[in-house]
């Protein structure tokens, strides 16, 4: 039996009606989230995901404005910035589009955005309270995932997860918050020993590495939940015949924009799997969600209006 298609794009679109239902709620007490998106220089990739970000706000009822210093910016413009971000009351949400221009410190940068408006999760106060399950502000991709799980009823607890990749936005987070959620979690990485006997441990397999169908048949357990992560351009057409001959919908595609997306995993672990995430249409359509969810959440916490008893977003 093919496995269930986790649908991001269902999921995505109930987190965005639950937050928009909130943000109006906020309304009422005259209240409005605002985001700022900081976007250094003109990375085409980046630009069109502040866009994307910035129309997310849009569509949601929160206030957002776009800041664009130029790519010449030192690591001192870009931190005088952030400052004075912080200090504005109306904006609850910073978020610094990665990656900066190589001559920027983007540690120092991201240090200074206030724990309380980091709505990307990356301040070292905010992994802290993750780890320590305090209340904080969770990187958005490993919180979709989150949603993910919660939404169409895989169980946690007690379950074996098995994590492909330790970066700081991506797979530390989300190893995290399994484990918060009960689940027995192994981090797997590049120095990993027989890799596809790891993975096939996993009764819920998150590959977040960054490679083209790296993640084959072999590394699944039987029925497993697999969120794959990745998102990799493919323009090579032996590589695209690899993963997708046959596939009507995507060779029309190729055909005509040179190029397809797949994920970590190769598309042929549905066949084994009990449910996953396709690439795309999967975890990626989670990302501005929660983005907008932690917008909200930001408001919230710092400017002390009360938690709603049902949250639309989990910490697992
Ligand atoms: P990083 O490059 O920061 O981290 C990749 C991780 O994968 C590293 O921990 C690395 O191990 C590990 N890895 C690399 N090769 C192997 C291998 N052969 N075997 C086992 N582990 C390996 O990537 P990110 O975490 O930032 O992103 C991962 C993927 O997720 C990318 O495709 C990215 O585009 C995508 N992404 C998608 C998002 C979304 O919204 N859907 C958001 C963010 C990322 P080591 O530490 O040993 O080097």
């Amino acid at each position: 039996m093919p496995a269930t298609v986790l649908d991001g794009n269902l999921f995505a679109s109930q987190i965005k009606a639950e937050v928009a239902a909130e943000v109006q709620q906020l309304a009422a007490s005259g209240l409005r989230p605002g985001l700022a998106a900081i976007l250094v220089g003109h990375n085409p990739a980046s630009q069109t995901y502040v866009r994307s970000k910035v129309r997310a706000c849009e569509q949601l009822g929160i206030y957002s404005e776009m800041v664009t210093p130029p790519e010449t910016s030192t690591t001192a413009e870009i931190v005088a910035l952030i400052e004075q971000l912080n200090a504005r009351d109306e904006i609850d949400g910073i978020l610094v589009q990665l990656p900066l221009p190589a001559h920027i410190d983007a540690k120092r940068v991201l240090l200074a955005v206030s724990p309380q408006k980091d709505v990307d999760g990356f301040h070292p106060a905010n992994v802290g309270n993750l780890c320590t399950q305090r209340p904080g502000l969770v990187p958005c991709t490993p919180a979709g995932c989150m949603e993910i799980l919660r939404r169409a009823n895989i169980a946690i607890e007690g379950q074996e997860a098995v994590v492909v990749g330790r970066s700081d936005i991506v797979g530390k987070p989300m190893a995290m918050l399994l484990t918060n959620a009960n689940a027995t979690v192994t981090i797997c990485h590049s120095k990993t020993k027989d890799l596809p006997s790891v993975c096939r441990r996993g009764d819920i397999l998150v590959a977040a590495i960054g490679r083209p169908g790296f993640i084959t048949t072999e590394f699944i357990k039987p029925g497993a939940t697999i969120l794959d992560v990745g998102i990799n351009y493919i323009t090579n057409s032996v590589l695209f015949e690899r993963y997708f001959k046959g596939d009507e919908k995507r060779e029309k595609q190729f055909a005509e924009k040179k190029y397809t997306i797949i994920g970590d995993c190769d598309p042929r672990v549905a066949r084994i799997a009990g449910a996953c995430t396709p690439v795309p249409g999967g975890v990626g359509k989670l990302t501005i969600a929660m983005l907008m969810s932690n917008t909200v959440k930001a408001a919230k916490l710092r400017r002390g209006a009360k938690q709603p008893q049902t949250e639309p977003a989990v910490q697992g």
